[in-house]
């Protein structure tokens, strides 16, 4: 027994340092799931005190809350729903999605937000308030219809949350550059987001609110909050009002269809009193209303055991543990080998051969190992690599392969290189076949690939059709990721293009101190973006014999206002410069002369085409591609 509590409490411990520096191992509920054992097994631990009590990173200047951030009491079953709802005496519920997120206080002095702050420990949170303004979605100003409702100071309270989508789209597996993990779930990646002191990737996040508080306002129940919240332009989770029993039925299409659906994370539903008078009245236990609870969904976790690990050397040369685990069934979905990302990442979550572990499927979607439940014998570290048996390298947490000649390697990397490009029908096999035979080690030797260096022609003809219809035309930013450059994808290759619109301009002008002044461009991917174009300066040319870039116009991100408002066509040439300098100065422009357009642009203004006539009977501003130079 003691050394059960001894072991939750260095769990404890571990885990909270973990939670207050931006990294979580652990969803709330198994976090909770630990103390509650730990309290039950000894009460008066000191690992309880200290939990929620550190906020090791204080880079952002700390401030106290006007009122304490707690959490919800939890629900976890319908029984134990409708049992709290008789209690309360109440006969009408306000219920919203419960966000999984990261919590956030806003204030607003008049109509105008003033500071953002993380949750922190509930008490203290961090003044995050850049950040904050970064966010999708987030009023600056409140925006209300009637001057009436403009009121002095409120508090918002707010979810910082990614959308699964945008996850999926930017982040899944890839490595975070600032801090050398991997993106592991839209909620892990949301909370340190929100507090990294660079603001990168904040765009990408957006903040959801879910309640106001406010001296001056007098709200009478909790649905009137949300409509004020909607009014106020935020947006919020879904909501609803019901009866105890209207919101079983609610709770039940959640668990059906709607909580897949949603785009964002959630794990339950909140669900208030919605007399707020009732709410107050019904007190307050160990700084949680006794008006509120989290209806909460039942995870996605079944205990299963860890058979073996095995390690693979994948295209980077990181080598990667593999969890292989008896066959096992996670909402409707057969699961028998999980990620394991390092060893620290193992030794953390106690797990050891032929040990019980909790499997989960965050996100709904990948699964994972939350935690070892008994000890196994111990996982050992490979000393060379599995694939090429060269020594292997510490990088921090990880082991990496150094030797250039890692079949693993140049096979992953083919293969990446096929699967950017959306090249199907190539499995490793296939690949690894190629590449024994001498016909595919770099990228230009796909170009070269002839139907009988196939196992069989059949095979040969249909994959090389394939890859030529893939891999002759390529747009720029799915190109560069295709390069497989550590850190750089698409999105990354977007936002350079804002300033150096081609592949020659960016290999000519782009330095790794003027990617860094664009914003969600910090050093480490600057870096990653610069050196990997040199160092496969030599593929990126043989490439360029056999792909064509495709023309592809990306949106420049406004630097200044000079031509706000303007849709801008241009008649008569076409400057690439010139479309540039338009959209950094917030204008938009149209292809055609369409009905939207405002501005017509001419090379020359003293004709009579029929096209600058026509924009001066209709009003539009005419300017010559002089006069825009001359803004240039
Ligand atoms: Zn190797």
């Amino acid at each position: 027994m003691t050394n059960r509590v001894e072991e939750l409490e260095k769990l404890i411990a571990h885990h909270a340092h973990l939670y207050y520096n931006e990294e979580t191992a652990l969803s709330d509920d198994e976090f909770d799931a630990l103390t509650d054992e730990l309290k039950k097994l000894s009460p008066k631990s000191l690992a309880l005190a200290k939990v929620g009590a550190k906020v090791s990173n204080t880079v952002w200047p700390e401030v106290k809350h006007e009122s304490s951030m707690g959490s919800l009491l939890k629900v976890q079953t319908i029984e134990e729903f409708l049992d709290w709802a008789k209690k309360t005496g109440a006969d009408q519920f306000c219920w919203s999605e419960k966000l999984d997120g990261s919590s956030l206080a806003l204030k607003y002095e008049g109509k105008e937000f003033v500071q953002g702050l993380s949750r922190g420990d509930g008490i203290t949170g961090s003044d995050i308030s850049p950040n904050i303004l970064k966010t999708a979605y987030f009023p600056k100003t409140l925006g209300f219809k009637s001057e009436a409702t403009n009121g002095p100071t409120v508090w918002v309270r707010a979810e910082a949350i990614m959308q699964k989508a945008d996850f999926e789209k930017k982040y899944a597996s890839k490595i975070d550059e600032e801090s050398g993990r991997t993106f592991k779930n839209p909620r892990n990646t949301a909370a340190g987001m929100i507090r990294r002191l660079t603001g990168t990737g904040c765009g990408d996040l957006g903040a959801v609110a879910y309640n106001v508080e406010g001296e001056s306002y007098k709200f009478t129940t909790q649905a009137l909050k949300f409509w004020w919240l909607q009014e106020a332009g935020f947006f919020t989770p879904q909501w609803g009002t019901g009866t105890a029993e209207e919101i079983v039925e609610v709770y039940r299409k959640y668990l059906q269809s709607e909580r897949e659906a949603c785009p964002f994370e959630i794990d339950g539903l909140v669900v208030c009193v919605n007399d707020l008078d009732l709410q107050e009245r019904l007190g307050i236990v160990d700084n949680r209303p006794k008006g509120q609870r989290a209806f909460k969904f039942p995870s996605l976790e079944v205990e299963t055991t860890l058979l073996a690990v095995v390690w693979q050397t994948g295209r980077s040369g990181r080598i990667t543990p593999i969890a292989e685990i008896e066959p096992t069934d996670v909402g409707g979905v057969t699961i028998s080998r999980v990620m394991l990302n390092n060893i620290d990442f193992i030794r953390c979550l106690n797990l050891g051969l032929g040990s019980k572990v909790m499997l989960r499927r965050a996100n709904d979607v990948i699964p994972e190992i939350a935690r070892g439940l008994t000890k196994g014998r111990k996982i050992e570290e490979p000393t060379s690599c599995p694939c090429c048996l060269s020594p292997v390298t510490k990088d921090g947490a990880y082991l990496i392969c150094l030797s250039s000649d890692c079949s693993a390697q140049i096979i992953g990397h083919l293969l990446n290189y096929l699967r950017v490009l959306d090249v199907k029908g190539f499995g490793e096999s296939t690949i690894a076949y190629l590449h024994q035979t001498g016909k595919l080690s770099q990228l230009p030797d796909f170009y070269k690939l002839k139907v009988e260096d196939f196992e069989s022609e059949v095979m040969g003809k249909k994959l090389l059709a394939e890859f030529e219809s893939k891999a002759r035309e390529i747009a720029l930013p799915t190109f560069v990721d295709a390069l497989g450059i550590h850190g750089v994808g698409e999105h990354l290759t977007i936002l350079v293009m804002a300033e150096f619109p081609n592949l020659h301009i960016m290999r000519t002008q782009a330095t790794k101190e003027k990617l860094e002044t664009i914003s969600g461009i910090g050093p480490e991917l600057a870096h990653a973006f610069i050196s990997g174009l040199i160092t496969r300066s030599s593929v990126i040319d043989e490439l360029l014999k056999h792909v064509k870039l495709a023309e592809l116009r990306v949106k420049v991100q406004a630097t200044g206002d000079a031509c706000k408002g303007w849709i801008a066509c241009m008649t008569g040439f076409r400057s690439d410069e010139m479309t540039f300098f338009i959209e950094s100065q917030g204008g938009t422009i149209a292809s055609s002369m369409n009905k939207s357009v405002t501005h017509l642009i001419a090379k020359d203004t003293s004709g009579s085409s029929s096209k600058l006539t026509k924009a001066r009977e209709k009003g539009l501003v005419v300017l010559s591609r002089f006069e825009i130079e001359e803004m240039m």
